[in-house]
């Protein structure tokens, strides 16, 4: 089952991420839309999400702060705002 369409996924069209079956086009950003690489991507709360700039900007200052500070100037926007 998808976890995005709740639909069957047949062989043909699955990819596989966060341990689930996906249909290729139903793993996206859940907030931009962009289409994901399995494996290759974010995920909070089961949902996937790009690195960049998705998974930056909703949770970064968690996940971010941790870091080394050269990739927390990186994740930030250059024009310091946030993109809608
Ligand atoms: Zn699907
Ligand atoms: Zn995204």
């Amino acid at each position: 089952m998808c976890p995005r369409c709740n639909k069957r996924v047949y062989f043909a069209e699955k990819v596989t991420s966060l341990g689930k079956d996906w249909h290729r086009p139903c793993l996206r950003c859940e907030r931009c839309g962009k289409t994901l690489t399995p494996g290759g991507h974010a995920e909070h709360d089961g949902q996937p999400y790009c690195h960049k700039p998705c998974y930056g900007i909703l949770f970064g200052p968690r996940g971010v702060n941790t870091g080394a500070v050269g990739s927390y100037i990186y994740d930030r926007d250059p024009e310091g705002k946030v993109q809608p």
